[in-house]
Formats: structure tokens, sequence, C-alpha cells
């Protein structure tokens, strides 16, 4: 029996808007983020396209984005990582009168279907017999495993597939005789090289053989590019998921030149990382310095009505925070945390409303409490990443981005998601970091945390002003510009209320 959208979102609700749950696995040329147990289903709708002889595009292909659908009455089950849109570019949603069925084209290729697409004769660039191969595909217990939005009857979202089962009997497994095309995935898969090691490491990077590290320490990411996390202590083992440059995780033990890495802090190992590529750092509450905040203690910006001393800092602890972020692990709370208090201690903002505020905003920005990249979705892509920020858009105008490149340049970054080149530009002057010239700087924790704080020191008394009148939604518009994530800033903010001292 099919479920419903609303059944789905009950099933799944562990996952909901659980970016540091979701894992990173391959999808054909394209890599996605989707919830762990749901890989196999993705292996197997690759393997299906691939034996159709369709082509996945990386550019216009998405899985996991926290969002409402797009009537707006919930959310989109993309939020959960149980779907995936395939090549929107070419299998656009359509709103149409009444009900029908969908419209398949029955030219040959996948580019002459396109055209028939774009001309409004078809309403996708797959084919019949490959959807009929998708809808194939079951669980061992012989459940259908997917739903294909070109199936609707109202609106056609022939790019969208999601997960028509529960967790509990998508954990059951596939049952790869219902794949099309599944042996010879696998065969093709294995003949490929591993994938390869992230290339340039910071020229500080350890050395594999380099002393053994500490039980639980924690340390970070330092592969300019992403590193694999693996199922084992190996570049053979499969890919997990990728670990961005500065992600902070905790060393369980090592095996070789591979780390055991726990990624939730509690303790367990999530999979093996290559050791080069991990630096030890420094344990929360005494950062060393080349952790150090980055602006200059000495010319802290200005503040109106600083309350005097350390304010609460000292009592926002991990566990605290941790009563904000219910989603999120104490792993990511425990690394980050430190560099988020400096740098609002650097420009003393110092007590429970300034400190709320900034937690708040981090939660609906980046829930993980990692800083990121903002992920590439329809909202910020039509064709290649980030281009509908790019110079010569209106978005793009409005973030003053003006040269091209500007798009995917400045795209979100950071605990509060910096975008565009107006906001790197003056945020890096006020800091004294070059964030201009070197936009990735704004992942850095530190750089971040101090990020994060100025931009709130320069709405600091319009926010003050807001949260003094209790008017949440202001406050959240001063750092957002609208209200994007204002549920997940509300409820941060009201547990905030709560967890930390008055
Ligand atoms: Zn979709």
């Amino acid at each position: 029996m099919p479920r419903t959208t609303e059944e789905q979102r009950q099933l799944w609700r562990d996952f909901e808007c659980a970016e540091d749950k979701m894992i990173v696995v391959p999808f054909g040329p394209d890599r996605i983020r989707v919830a762990p147990v749901t890989a196999d289903a993705w292996q197997a709708l690759a393997a299906v396209m691939a034996h159709h002889r369709y082509a996945i595009r990386t550019t216009d292909t998405d899985s996991y984005n926290c969002r409402t659908i797009k009537d707006g009455t919930g959310r989109s089950l993309h939020s959960y990582g149980i779907a995936l849109d395939v090549n929107w570019q070419t299998n656009p949603w359509r709103d149409h009168q009444g009900t029908r069925p969908v419209n398949f084209s029955s030219k040959l290729t996948q580019l002459e279907r396109a055209e028939d697409v774009r001309v409004g004769i078809a309403d996708t660039d797959m084919t019949k017999e490959m959807i009929e191969s998708v809808l194939r595909i079951q669980t061992k217990a012989g459940l259908r495993v997917f739903e294909w939005g070109g199936g609707w009857q109202t609106v056609k979202d022939c790019m969208h597939f999601e997960i028509d089962v529960s967790p509990a009997d998508m954990s059951a497994g596939i049952d790869t005789r219902t794949v099309e095309g599944w042996n010879t995935f696998v065969a093709n898969a294995a003949a490929m090289p591993p994938a390869a090691a992230p290339t340039n490491p910071a020229p500080t990077a350890g050395t594999p053989g380099a002393p053994p590290a500490n039980a639980g320490q924690l340390h970070v990411v330092i592969a300019r590019g992403a590193l694999n996390l693996r199922s084992g202590p190996g570049t053979t083992f499969p890919v997990l998921r990728n670990l961005a440059a500065n992600t902070v995780v905790s060393v369980v033990g090592r095996q070789g030149d591979w780390a055991r890495v726990d990624l939730e802090g509690d303790g367990l190992a999530d999979g093996f990382a290559s050791l080069a590529f991990l630096q030890p750092t420094v344990s929360p509450g005494q950062p060393g310095p080349g952790l150090a905040p980055t602006a200059s203690p000495s010319q802290p910006g200005p503040s109106p009505a600083p309350p005097a001393g350390t304010g609460i800092l000292d009592q926002v602890t991990p566990a605290a925070a941790k009563r904000m972020f219910p989603a999120t692990g104490l792993g990511p709370i425990t690394a980050n945390l430190p560099f988020v208090l400096a740098g609002l201690g650097s420009f003393n903002l110092v007590d429970r409303s300034m400190v709320l505020m900034a937690l708040a905003t981090i939660r609906a920005e980046t829930e993980g409490f990692v800083p990121i990249d903002e992920f590439v979705s329809p909202f910020n892509t039509a064709s290649s990443p980030f281009d509908l920020y790019d110079a010569g858009t209106a978005i793009g105008a409005g973030l003053g981005n003006t040269v091209p490149g500007d798009g995917p340049r400045f795209k979100g970054r950071g605990y509060v998601q910096l975008t565009g080149r107006d906001n790197y530009t003056r945020i890096g002057s006020q800091i004294q970091q070059d964030l201009v010239g070197r936009p990735s700087l704004a992942n850095d924790p530190a750089t971040a945390g101090v990020i994060l704080a100025r931009f709130l020191l320069n709405k600091e008394a319009a926010i003050r002003t807001a949260l003094a009148a209790g008017d949440l939604r202001r406050a959240r518009k001063l750092v957002n510009g609208g209200s994007h994530g204002f549920d997940r800033f509300k409820d941060a903010f009201d547990r905030g209320l709560a967890a930390l001292p008055g």
C-alpha cells in the first residue's frame, strides 16, 4: 500500500531537517545527501537508470533539503533525506487543470525527449520502460520502494522520486533480484578505482604514521576538499559520507594510518578516516593560539550598553546548548561552541539575550552546529551551482554580486551562512580578514564564530529592541532578511530561555 506523505513524515520524523544525520552516497556521477538507511535504495535507482542508459546530471539533481512542499502545507520529504530530484531542468514541476496521466515522449534518445519536454508535448525525458523498472524495485519483504512524482494525477513532478516505505522496512534491505541491471552495476562499480583521497592537504598535515591519536580526542579535518569517511581502514572500503574541511570529529581509536572516528560525540565509531587529514585540536574551553578568535580583542566593535565581565558565557556549557538543539549530536556542539562563545566574547555580546540570539541563529541556519557550505538547491541553482545568485541575476544584485562567478564564490558559509559579495566585503573588513580573497575562511570555525558575532553586533541595537519587545520574528528578520528557519529559531530561543541562566 502506498503511504501518504503525512504517514511518511511521521515514520521518518527522526530525520526531519536533521542535517547531521544525513550521509553522502554516490548516485551515478553525483553525490547525494540522504537518510542512512536509504543508501541501498538510491544505488538500486542508479542501477536501473544506468540499465536504461539514462544520464544523470550533477547540476540539477539534488536530495536532502530542509523545506516545505510547493503548496506550503508541510515539509517536503526532501527534508527527511528520503526524496531525490533527478535532472529537474528536463523534468520540470508542472501544475495542470484537472487530472491526467503523465505524458511520455516516444523519442529514442534522452536529448530528443528533453526537446519534447521543452516544447510541451512531454512531461519528462525519462521513458515509460525505465519508470516501470523503478517501480518494480522491492524490499526483501516484497514492498515497492519508490513512488514517482510523475505518477501523480493532479500535478506532475517527474524529477521527483521518494521512498515509500518505513525506516524498518528499508532496513530489511533491497531485493536486488528486483533491480534491473543490478549485476552490471555492481560489476562496474567494483571495476572503478576507489575514490581518490583528497588532494592538496594543508602543508601542516600530519603524516601517516604520526604519533597515535589519543582515544576520544577531538580532531579537525584539514583536507582541502572533502575527506572520505569509510566503512573500514583502507581506500578499498566503501565511502559512507564526506567530512568537509574543518569538520571536528572525535578519534576513538586507530588502525594503522586510519582513525576510527566518532561524529556524534557518543563514543561510538561512525567510520574510518585517513589520519593524514586529521589534526588534533585543543580541548574545548582552552583555545590554543592557532584557534583563537581572529578579531583583535584590543579593537572590539562599539557596544552601546555592554554588560560587564563575561556575562553568562561561563555558564553556556555544551550540555546547556544541546538543550536548544534536540536533533544535533553533542559532538559537534562540544567542538564548535567554544568558537562561537569566543566570537561573542570578543565583541562583548555576553548577556543572555545576545547569546540566545546567536545560538538560535545557528539552529536556523546550520542546525548541525558545524560551519558548512550552503547546499545546492533549486532555490540557488538553475543549471550550474549557485547560478541564481550570480552577477546579473535579481538575487545576485541584492547580494552585491557584480563579478561573474560571485554566485558560487560567495555562497552561504559558516554558522550564520554569510552570503554575497557585500557581506563578505563588509564583515571581512570589520574583522580584518580577507574574506573576499579567501571566501572559504568563512567556514573556519574560529573565523565563523567571529563572523557570527560581528554580524549580530552590526544589528545589535535593533536586535535588542526587537527582543525586548518579544518580537522574535523581527529579530530573526534582522539577520536573515526574511523568515527562513523561523520555526527552528523560535524553538531554540524558547528552549534556551529555560536552559540558560536569566
Ligand atoms: Zn522532489
